[in-house]
């Protein structure tokens, strides 16, 4: 080898260096809290290693935001963010922590369920890392867009095939890190199912009477604008469908399917026999496959014209007009939460009352920014409060 070569060998190795640096140094931005600011309605704030204290340090541990109305009676589990690539499930439980109370009842919510998920995210898909609203005063709110999957550095390799624990249900190795197959959860199990647990012993512990779940699919999935519940639930759900049509909001009633193991409502509501527990879906274009343009907008404004042709064509499940912005995906979930109330006391006499809770039609007005509280005038840097499995190795002993 020349000396050129040499110099050309070590130009390239250096070039590559720099270019690892700054993308890790991108990359692990992810690895901080977003900044939640609870309103009036929070009473206490607990973490989920409060339940499964095997969580504590790992990035598998994440908030949990109790609302205590000042009336007694039952509760309410609100789990958002189990997928972290679906706001409309994040965004509606953060409102409910920055600006909602609760009259009556208790409201227990999980903003970022799968915090894992939050901490990476899809480059290949072209995902943003972060999104944000704009607020009334010109302020913005930021949080992260993160993953379906929990981060693999707490799991690593995938198997080839995921055996969900305890049906032996087979589903591809990645699955093995998807929140929404890893119920009931073991604390002994997958990192997903360590935190399934977790989940299952906030049930336990607070005696939870009704939990739902909330998602978003894409918009050539047959299962969206959609509420489906565990087969015991079924009566609430189509009260809860029923209610929702009172505001001309459509939405699907489904059974889920016994044969569709390792998902919340099912095997929690199998588990706890006076759970009522739900799944719904709105309709979210940045998870579709015929999407065009992917940006930080896709996921907040919901326009694309390759689904605006579609939709022409008839190729779509759910109305379009307007394309899906997620004001109004997250409106139709501020308005089931209160939906779901109404059908829970009618099939159980079981209550539970928002007080301040905005409904479909204020968020179409408002837009989502208008119910995040002002971010602080020197927002102070959250720091890594917790590191990847892969990296704790090397740093802690
Ligand atoms: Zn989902």
């Amino acid at each position: 080898m020349t000396i050129n070569h040499r110099k050309t060998g070590w130009a390239a190795v250096a070039v590559s260096l720099l270019f690892s640096v700054l993308l890790t140094l991108n990359y692990v931005q992810m690895w901080k809290d977003d900044l939640i600011i609870p309103g009036p309605g929070v009473t206490e704030v607990k973490w989920l290693s409060d339940y499964e204290p095997s969580l504590r340090g790992t990035l598998g541990d994440t908030r949990v935001f109790v609302m205590e109305g000042k009336e007694p009676g039952a509760t309410f589990l609100v789990l958002g963010g189990t997928h972290a690539d679906e706001p409309a499930g994040w965004g509606a439980a953060l409102i409910l922590v920055e600006h909602c109370t609760v009259a009556r009842g208790r409201v227990i919510v999980l903003p970022q369920c799968s915090n894992t998920g939050f901490t990476h995210n899809y480059p290949q898909e072209a995902h943003p890392q972060f999104i944000s609203f704009p607020r009334p005063d010109g302020t913005k709110r930021t949080f992260r867009h993160g993953s379906r999957t929990g981060n693999s550095a707490e799991h690593w390799p995938d198997p080839e095939v995921f055996i969900q624990y305890p049906h032996k249900q087979k589903y591809s190795g990645e699955e093995c890190r998807n929140p929404n197959r890893a119920y009931p959860g073991r604390p002994d199990g997958t990192f997903a199912e360590r935190v399934a647990y977790g989940i299952q012993q906030l049930n336990r512990k607070e005696k939870v009477d009704m939990q739902i779940d909330l998602h978003e699919g894409q918009p050539e999935y047959p299962f969206i604008n959609a509420l489906s519940g565990h087969p015991r639930a079924q009566d609430l759900v189509s009260l809860a469908a029923l209610e929702m049509q009172m505001y001309d909001l459509d939405i699907g009633a489904e059974v889920s399917p016994p044969s569709f193991r390792g998902l919340s409502n099912l095997e929690m509501g199998d588990m706890f026999p006076d759970l009522m527990a739900m799944t719904s879906e709105t309709v979210n274009p940045t998870q579709g496959k015929i999407r065009g343009i992917t940006d930080e907008f896709l996921p907040v404004d919901g326009i694309d014209a390759f689904y605006d042709r579609a939709a022409q064509l008839g190729y779509l499940f759910a109305p379009w007009e307007g394309g899906s912005p997620l004001k109004k995906r997250i409106g139709r979930n501020m308005q089931e939460l209160q939906a779901l109330c109404v059908a829970l006391k009618e099939v159980t006499g079981k209550e539970i009352e928002f007080g301040r809770i905005p409904s479909y039609e204020d968020l179409m007005t408002n837009g989502v920014g208008y119910y995040f509280n002002p971010p602080p005038a020197e927002p102070a840097d959250p720091g890594f409060r917790a590191l990847p499995g892969v990296w704790r190795l090397f740093t802690q002993r």
